[in-house]
This record gives structure tokens, sequence and C-alpha cells, in this order.
């Protein structure tokens, strides 16, 4: 059995939005509502979908920059907003992020050496003179040339700049990267270039991957396995091999059609997604993707759907899979 790194259940995050045209009454808005799942260590999980799923606000939920509204994070089995300063202060050393633009995480005023060793600082590591050497060594592992460490950040590609947030993500010695869309600010030819990088890098030094994108075919080539959040519900958890070759919910099969699938092997049959994802303030009753979902029934207008485990290990949150549904 994989060791579990994270354990996330039942986590939620709602944002008291005020009502217009009243003072005191508030509605919720549900970013992210009630998702559970697990990182096992050494694997790449990605977790995808659109614009306002709540991806982000997992994020910021695992790295506990803010807690949640009920729910919990288990890191190595405490829980990371009770846990006590120690264990704070390991778990924020052990689990480092990867923004999407590195220009606007790192201070242009300060030159790259200083940057990739800020954490250092932070956290108290070393000497000055060590500190730098570390900086160095980082700046060859991600494969910027040590001329450059008194470089500013203006001086350099976008995709060098992505290799120095990457340096500093692992200044620390991480045992966990939280990467949110490392990729999608970058040209196309690049973006292989760092993703490339960072398989290399968790090979290298046995890292453990959150990879959040919007893009399938990112997830595609770096994920073990995949989860698809609508609306701040996780709707699919499945391998990497059994997503891309049949997925399984709805929305799962519109996000595909997307994305050519360069397999002869793989016949998916997709349907295109229509209208627009509705608020999280407002969600529609039942199954929220009920408006959008062309095998919507009676029931999905009327009743949530339960998360079903498939044989083969998969979750699916969908009526067509649960009780009188096609179950696998
Ligand atoms: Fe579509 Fe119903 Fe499944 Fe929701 S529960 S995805 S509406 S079939």
């Amino acid at each position: 059995m994989p060791t579990t790194l994270l354990a996330v259940n039942n986590l939620k995050k709602h944002y008291p939005i005020k009502k217009s045209n009243t003072f005191f009454t508030y509605e919720s808005l549900r970013a992210v509502d009630g998702i559970t799942f697990e990182l096992y260590e050494g694997e790449t999980l990605g977790i995808v979908g659109e614009s306002g799923c709540g991806k982000s606000t997992t994020r910021r939920l695992l790295l506990n920059v803010e807690p949640p509204t009920e729910g919990t994070v288990l890191y190595r089995g405490k829980n990371v907003v009770t846990m006590n300063r120690t264990d704070l202060r390991r778990y924020r050393r052990d689990v480092q992020m990867i923004y999407q633009d590195p220009y606007s995480s790192l201070d242009p005023k300060w030159r790259v050496g200083n940057l990739i060793a800020e954490p250092l600082a932070i956290h108290r590591v070393g000497t000055r003179a060590e500190r730098r050497k570390r900086a160095l060594e980082l700046m060859n592992l991600v494969g910027l040339r040590e001329h450059q460490i008194s470089k500013f950040v203006h001086e350099f590609s976008g995709g060098q700049r992505q290799r120095i947030g990457i340096a500093r993500a692992l200044a620390l010695n991480p045992g966990i990267i939280v990467a949110d869309e490392p990729v999608s600010a970058l040209d196309v030819s690049i973006q292989a270039q760092v993703i490339n990088l960072l398989l290399d890098l968790k090979e290298r030094l046995q890292l453990t991957y959150v990879f959040i994108s919007h893009d399938l075919s990112v997830i595609r080539y770096i994920s073990d396995r995949v989860i698809v959040m609508y609306l701040g519900k996780i709707v699919e958890v499945a391998r990497n091999e059994d997503f891309f070759r049949e997925p399984l919910h709805p929305y799962s099969k519109a996000l595909l059609k997307a994305v050519p699938i360069p397999d002869p092997g793989v016949t998916l049959e997709l349907q295109e997604i229509e209208g627009e994802v509705p608020s999280p303030i407002d969600p529609p009753r039942g199954c929220a993707f009920h408006p959008r979902c062309p095998f919507a029934m009676d029931i999905c207008r009327q009743r949530e759907p339960e998360v079903v485990s498939t044989d083969s290990g998969r979750k699916v949150k969908c009526h067509l899979y649960g009780e009188g549904g096609d179950v696998r």
C-alpha cells in the first residue's frame, strides 16, 4: 500500500457574500464544497476543471493559507489547521508551491541568488555563504547557469523565470510540490521543457506532486491519477490510463472532447459541452451539472448523486453509475 501523505476529508470553503440591496444578509459562495481524496507518496495527482471549479481554493486550503469552513487536511495523520508550531513549521517546509506566473511571485528588485535562497533565510537554514552555495546547486539542478546568480528576474525569459521559481520551491528539500498552472503562461515549446524538468526532478528527488491545471493534455502527460472538479466538488477520480481511455462522468467526457488523443486504440464517444458554469452562490439543485448534461434524467434535477466506487477502483459522482444506473 502506498503511504498517504495528505488525506483530505469533506473539505469545504464557503465565503460569505453580502446580498445586494441588504445590509446584514449574507449568502455563501461555495468555492470548495465537500471534497475527499488522498495524496500518495511518490505520485503526481492531477486536478483538472474549468475556471471557477475550486482548483485554486483547494490549493490554498492544502497549503493552509486559509482555514477551511469545514473538513480536514491531514498531513501524515495530523490536522494541518490544529497542528502544533513545530509540526506546522515542518509542514511549511515539506510542502512547497510553484506558481503560474513566476514573474509576479518573484521580487524584481532582488538578485536571483537571493530569491532562490530566501526560503532558507526565512527558515534560518545555514550561513549566508552556505545559502549562496545551495542557490548555486539549485540553479544547476534546474538548468540555469552559475554566472546568472547576480542577475535580476527581468533579464530572464519566461521559461527561465519558471526555472527560478522551481529552484526556489526546492530550496528547503520539500517532499510535496503543489504546482498551480505552472506552464499555462509559457509558450507551447517551453511548456514541454518545463514539464520534462518537473518529471526529471520528481525522479531524482523522489517528489510528490499535486498538479493543478485546466489543460487536460498537460494533465495526461504528467499525472498518475486524475481528479476532475466541477463547481467545488469532485466528480471523478481515476488512474491516468483509465481516465483517458474511458472517462466515466459526462463532464469528464465533455472536457476530453477538446483534447486530441493520439492513440488509435482509443475511441471516445464524446458530447459537446454547452452552457456556462452555474454560480457557486446558487448552484443548481440535484446534480450541479444537470443544466449542461446531455444525459440528464429527472432524478438528476432532484437529488445530488452519491460518489460511487467502481470495481476497478475508480470513483464517479453521477446517477448513471449509481443505484438503478449502469453500475460497473
Ligand atoms: Fe448528468 Fe445526471 Fe450524471 Fe449529473 S447525475 S452528470 S445530470 S447523468
